[in-house]
This record gives structure tokens, C-alpha cells and sequence, in this order.
């Protein structure tokens, strides 16, 4: 009978020390399992005893919180890093149009123009398709910037440039040659066509009245262009655009010459 007592007191005993010491054990070692497998989400309870579980389980605890507070703060870094990167892109993307693009007119430069004829040069030669330059001058420029002022003459190449670019093709590159000179890559298009894409815009300019100062006076402005098709020689491509331009402007202006007349 004593025996029995003494059997049934060891097991009483027994579970006592295993509920106060394998269990938290157990918890700890289960919440480190987690852990190591990347769940931070792990919630024990404070032990509410001062020996060494309680203190263990207490550090664990801290740690655990603490790994998550700074696996938060990655995660907000991470994110901060990618609309840094976002938004460097669309900066790197504007700086890319900007550097292509004429800053009065919007057109294309006369860098992006080059550019782009390099490219078209090996395309066409490759199809041995047709390719045409249109070179565009507005007539008595300078004379109109003095009477009228800079600004006006601005307002004027804007407004050119508008008139341009309604006549083109979208297959076709018109860009600002420079100062008040602008050039269309004509793609796919011979010097017969080039010349009646240039008389459309020569007209177009010729018939519209402009209105480019505070005083509102109608002004009527007229443009030159020169015109050539594309041999095999890039130089004498544009050479021939250019001196057509000249016999243009020597001729009266306001009108079109092609190289072949030249
Ligand atoms: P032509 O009929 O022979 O072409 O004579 P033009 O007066 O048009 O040509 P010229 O080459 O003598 O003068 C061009 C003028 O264009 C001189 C320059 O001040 C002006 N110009 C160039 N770029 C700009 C610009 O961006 N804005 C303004 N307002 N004027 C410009
Ligand atoms: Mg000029
Ligand atoms: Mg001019």
C-alpha cells in the first residue's frame, strides 16, 4: 500500500517537473524551428517565472521581435530602392527624349536626324528601296525676326514646324536641321514623290496667314526647299539636297527644286 502511495507521489512529481521544464523546452525549441525557417510570427507567451526558462524564454522573446522589427525595416528599404529605381528610370528615359529632341519646336534634332539616317542608309540599301531628303528654308528670315522681333520669329518656327509635321507620313523623319532649316527623311519615297510632298508643304505654308505678334498683323511667310534621292553616297546624298536648296533661294525662293533639275 505504501508502495503504491510512494509509485503514485514519484509520478505526481515526475509530471510536475515535466510541465515546468519540457514544455517551455519544447515551445523554445519549436518557435526556434520556425525561425530558422524564415516565420517570424512566432508568439510565446511570457513564462511569468524569474529562473532560467523564464529568462531564456524572455530572450528569446526580445530576439525575436527584434529580428522582426529589422526584417520590417529591409522590407521597407526594399521598396524604397525599387521607386528610387522606378523613378531613375523614367528620369533616364525623359533625359533620353530631351537629348533627341529641339527644345523650341519639338521636333526631332539635328542629332536624332543623323542618327537616324545612319540607320535608314543600311535599311534602304538593304531592300534597295527608295529614300529621299526634303531640306526646308524659310525665305527672309532674318529680315523677319528684325522687323517683327525674336519672339515672333520663334512663334513662326513653331508654327512651321505645326505645318510640317500634318504633312508628312508618319513613316517619314522630320527633324529641326537647325536654326530655321528642317529636313524629312522621306522612307520608301523617290525624287518624283519627294518633290510632290514638297510642293504640298511649300503651299501649305505659302496660303496660311500668321499672326505671330501682339499687334495681330496677318504675316505671310514663304519657305524654300531642296530635294534629292539617295544614290549610294550619304555625302552627295545631302550635297545635292543642299545645293537644290541654294538654286532655290537663287532662283526667287518659294519654290522646289529637285537635284536631278539641278
Ligand atoms: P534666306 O531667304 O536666304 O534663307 O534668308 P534668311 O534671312 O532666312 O537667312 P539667313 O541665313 O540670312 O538668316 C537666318 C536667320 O535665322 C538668322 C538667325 O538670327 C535666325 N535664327 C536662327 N535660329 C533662330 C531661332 O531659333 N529663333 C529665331 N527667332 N531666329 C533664329
Ligand atoms: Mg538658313
Ligand atoms: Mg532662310
Amino acid at each position: 500500500m505504501i508502495d503504491l502511495l510512494g509509485l503514485l507521489l514519484f509520478a505526481a512529481v515526475a509530471y510536475r517537473i515535466a510541465a515546468r521544464l519540457v514544455r517551455p523546452l519544447e515551445s523554445l525549441s519549436k518557435g526556434a524551428e520556425n525561425i530558422s525557417r524564415g516565420d517570424l510570427q512566432v508568439a510565446l507567451a511570457d513564462p511569468k517565472r524569474d529562473d532560467e526558462i523564464g529568462l531564456l524564454t524572455r530572450t528569446f522573446i526580445a530576439m525575436t521581435e527584434k529580428l522582426r522589427l529589422h526584417q520590417q525595416q529591409i522590407e521597407t528599404a526594399q521598396l524604397r530602392l525599387l521607386t528610387e529605381k522606378e523613378e531613375m528610370q523614367r528620369a533616364n528615359e525623359i533625359l533620353a527624349q530631351l537629348s533627341i529632341t529641339d527644345g523650341l519646336t519639338k521636333l526631332h534634332n539635328h542629332r536624332y536626324f543623323q542618327e537616324y539616317l545612319t540607320r535608314e542608309i543600311k535599311r534602304v540599301e538593304r531592300r534597295k528601296e527608295p529614300l529621299s531628303i526634303l531640306l526646308a528654308d524659310i525665305d527672309d528670315f532674318k529680315r523677319l525676326n528684325d522687323r517683327l522681333g525674336h519672339a515672333a520669329g520663334d512663334e513662326l518656327l513653331v508654327r512651321i514646324a505645326q505645318i510640317m509635321a500634318t504633312s508628312v507620313r508618319e513613316s517619314d523623319l522630320l527633324a529641326r536641321y537647325g536654326g530655321e532649316e528642317f529636313v524629312v527623311l522621306a522612307t520608301g519615297t523617290d525624287l518624283p514623290g519627294a518633290v510632290r510632298l514638297a510642293e504640298k508643304i511649300r503651299m501649305s505654308v505659302a496660303e496660311t496667314s500668321f499672326i505671330l505678334d501682339a499687334s495681330k498683323r496677318l504675316t505671310r511667310v514663304t519657305v524654300s526647299i531642296g530635294v534629292a534621292q539617295y544614290g549610294n553616297d550619304r555625302m552627295a546624298f545631302f550635297q545635292e539636297a543642299d545645293r537644290a536648296l541654294y538654286r532655290a533661294k537663287a532662283g526667287g525662293k518659294n519654290c522646289v527644286i529637285a537635284a536631278a533639275d539641278v
